[in-house]
């Protein structure tokens, strides 16, 4: 083949693209916008500290998941990738009582059960549903929108324990899954980590993940994940062109022949796989005309359907190495409210930092807080961020007033935390082209109907799409890793049939 396959967007689904595509003997090059490669899985350095953008959990840590021999494909992980097993997916800090979604789903039933004797049947109902969720494995050979009536029934029959999970908690939210319980401190627990009216679903297999032994975090964070990768890629012949941002597809006879780059340069190509945010694809490189039937739909009944999810997130730099109090992981606590974007907030979550030793030597660990935000308040942030002397003060009032509330539940760490940065929705717009912000792709809300977007563009057959917003279930790095895979085979199937 005389020019490569070109691949726009070097986040986790371009890479994964690229890897597969060489894998299949198919020359590619990457056109990354940012300088460096990873999108949304990205770390940084502040003032000697390290910020992990990105990786909570990598879905598919544990050996034998389908998910696990992708990750192995496309060389984010390797026998010899050590892992950090953290203790609990999360946990929730009241005055009197702590209560832990410990990994350990029977220890984590016991806690609750002794905490709330009066839900004991919503308890023991929500942990035989975790435990009935064990079994979920993403699809990796194809993508739903793309398999037969057969497949989709077979990839269900082999799941088939979660069906009474679905028919229990897919339809209600986890608002009102709280409300089921009568313990107010059981109420938080299950409002402490998710948005009100996402599926009550999302919380039974987030646990699920945890409690079956796939959650882990690989030693490097992100940033080791990318590195590992993109060494993939290289060593299999692909190309990487960092800050080198497309401009446009450009189209003779309903058929990509070149991207045009920013820069004004003109890339022939026999295919495109659009790896950026959907936003980007048929915002700024195609007209909107093209735009994937299901992501059009997704668009059009987003007020009702759909959620974005994105954040404010705060990082503060532990100044010295003494134990200040901070636990493992992520841990809530209710707080003095205080508002940010257009919401109040009584409830703080603040991740630790400090287990990954490559990354957080004992005299530069790191507290996050995330704040999360939708739609709304990322148009405020929008307008905000127009005003920049008000954007940045707004952000600095954030910062204090978070601060405040964590020196106030760990009176030890007081006067030892200093903000290292503070980012909001816009900022994930600038960086990767988000939508609205939003890192984790579309949430369905619990009402939403469940869509499952083609990779594959209307009326141009050579170009394909790569992207977490492939779902309408929550995107994130699964979504993300096989988007690639299977845009990669798409690819090899149409170069196979035009030859
Ligand atoms: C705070 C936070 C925490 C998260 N935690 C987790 C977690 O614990 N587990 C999990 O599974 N997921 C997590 N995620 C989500 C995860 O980061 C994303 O799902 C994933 O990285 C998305 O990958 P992607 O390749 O689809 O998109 P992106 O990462 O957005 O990649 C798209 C790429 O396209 C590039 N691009 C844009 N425009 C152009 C252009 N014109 N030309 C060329 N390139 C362009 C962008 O710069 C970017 O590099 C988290 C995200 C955030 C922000």
């Amino acid at each position: 083949m005389k020019n490569k396959v070109l691949i726009l967007g070097g986040g986790i689904a371009g890479l994964s693209t690229g890897v597969y595509l060489q894998k299949q003997g198919i020359p590619s090059a990457i056109y990354e916008k940012n300088p460096v490669l990873g999108g949304e899985c990205v770390s940084w350095r502040r003032e000697g500290y390290v910020i992990d953008n990105c990786i909570h959990w990598l879905t598919g840590s544990k050996k034998g998941d389908t998910l696990n021999a992708v990750w192995r494909d496309v060389g984010a992980i390797d026998d010899s990738t050590a892992f950090i097993n953290e203790p609990y997916f999360y946990r929730l800090r009241f005055k009197d009582v702590t209560l832990s979604f410990w990994c350990d789903r029977e220890k984590a039933r016991k806690e609750f059960l002794a905490c709330a004797p009066e839900d004991s049947q919503e308890i023991n109902a929500f942990f035989d549903a975790v435990k009935r969720a064990e079994c979920v494995q993403v699809p990796t050979e194809k993508s739903l929108a793309k398999m037969g009536f057969i497949e989709y029934m077979k990839t269900g029959m082999s799941m088939r324990a979660m069906l009474p999970v679905l028919k229990a908690y897919s339809h209600i939210s986890i608002a009102q899954l709280a409300a089921k319980f009568k313990n107010p401190h059981m109420q938080q627990m299950i409002r402490g980590y998710f948005n009100d009216d996402y599926q009550a679903l999302i919380l039974i297999t987030s646990c699920a993940f945890y409690t079956s032994g796939t959650a882990a975090l690989p030693i490097g964070g992100s940033q080791g994940v990318i590195e590992r990768m993109k060494a993939k890629y290289l060593s299999l012949g692909g190309e990487v062109h960092l800050a080198r941002p497309a401009a446009s597809i450009n189209l003779e006879k309903n058929r990509a022949v070149s991207v045009r780059l920013s820069s004004g340069e003109v890339v022939a190509c026999p295919a495109v796989v659009a790896a950026c945010d959907p936003e980007v694809t048929f915002g700024t490189l195609l007209s909107s005309k093209f735009r994937e039937h299901q992501l059009a739909k997704m668009r059009s009944h987003q007020k009702e359907d759909y959620l974005v999810a994105s954040c404010v997130g705060i990082t503060y730099g532990i100044e010295g190495s003494e134990d200040y109090g901070f636990e493992p992981g992520s841990v809530s606590f209710p707080c003095e409210p205080f508002q940010v974007g257009t919401k109040p907030f009584d409830l703080l979550d603040v991740r630790l930092y400090d287990a990954d030793p490559t990354l957080y030597p004992q005299d530069k660990r790191v507290v996050r807080v995330i704040i999360l935000q939708g739609s709304a308040d990322y148009a405020y942030w929008e307008q905000l961020y127009s005003h920049q002397e008000a954007y940045q003060k707004e952000k600095q009032r954030i910062a204090e007033a978070v601060l405040s509330r964590i020196e106030t539940q760990y009176p030890l760490a007081r006067g030892h935390l200093k903000c290292i940065d503070a980012y909001t929705p816009v900022t994930f717009n600038r960086y990767c082209g988000a939508y609205q912000g939003s890192y984790m792709a579309f949430f369905q809300r619990y009402r939403g109907k469940t869509r499952n977007p083609k990779n594959t563009v209307r009326h141009l057959p050579n170009v394909f799409l790569a992207s977490q917003w492939l779902s309408s279930t929550g995107g994130g790095l699964p979504m993300a890793v096989t988007s690639g895979k299977f845009a990669a085979d798409e690819v090899a199937h149409y170069l196979k049939k035009s030859h």
